[in-house]
């Protein structure tokens, strides 16, 4: 395992790429791209789905309503973001907040699974469908796997902890239950042997990349 410097180092050269990519077309409308926030060698990583407006004009993730939900949900087991890791499936925003394309999660993958890489966390806390159905490479959708631990794959030593987004729980309240509940449940994961809990799911239908545009999962939909 690198040092906390090596770490840092390493995710400082990503940031460089990041700031100069334009392999997508959100590389011209973004006035920032939103790497991540948090420390480099954090057990939980927290990803999500797409900066956005006020993600952008920061180039900080999860600063908007959702950020703050996402805020609480951390206090709530005695942590805050300064203690993980915070990224997204993409990393520039969507124009009006559109859902990512397959082709803008394709081409963005690789920045998100070097931070992986570097980081080398304990767990993810996938926050949504396209977090979730990118990192566990299957296409079951938030609402069939919240709260489930699954492996990681390419990555052995971590594992998958999916959760609803934030943004879904702040219109629905059966989802805010759902998304404290399984908040709750993280630590006891943690401390635990957690890959003895990690179960494979038999899939249902398609991954969220192999998805046509404009086919995402209903309960996705309107999260910003
Ligand atoms: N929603 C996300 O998925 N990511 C952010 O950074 C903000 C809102």
């Amino acid at each position: 395992m690198d040092s906390v410097e090596d770490k840092e180092s390493r995710l400082e050269n990503l940031l460089k790429l990041v700031r100069s990519c334009h392999e997508c077309e959100l590389g011209k409308t973004r006035a920032n791209p939103v790497f991540g926030f948090g420390s480099s060698s954090a057990k939980i990583m927290f990803v999500g789905e797409a900066p956005g407006y006020h993600e952008d004009q920061q180039g900080i993730p999860f600063v908007g309503r959702a950020g703050k939900l996402l805020d609480q949900l951390l206090e709530r087991i005695g942590l805050d973001r300064s203690q993980v890791y915070i990224a997204n499936v993409l990393k520039c925003r969507p124009p009006d907040n559109r859902d990512p394309l397959v082709d803008e999660i394709s081409r963005c993958r690789t920045y998100l699974e070097r931070q992986i890489s570097i980081i080398e966390p304990e767990a993810i806390c996938t926050l949504g469908n396209f977090a979730t159905k990118l990192l566990t490479g299957k296409p079951d959708g938030i609402s069939r796997v919240h709260g489930r631990p699954q492996p990681c794959p390419g990555f052995e030593k971590t594992f998958i902890y999916p959760v609803y987004h934030p943004a879904a729980a702040l219109y629905t309240p059966s989802n805010l239950r759902a998304l404290e509940h399984d908040f709750d449940h993280l630590p006891e994961l943690l401390s635990s042997n957690t890959q003895s809990q990690v179960e494979p799911l038999t899939s249902t239908s398609d991954p969220v990349v192999e998805t046509p545009e404009g086919q995402a999962d209903p309960e996705q939909m309107g999260l910003f």
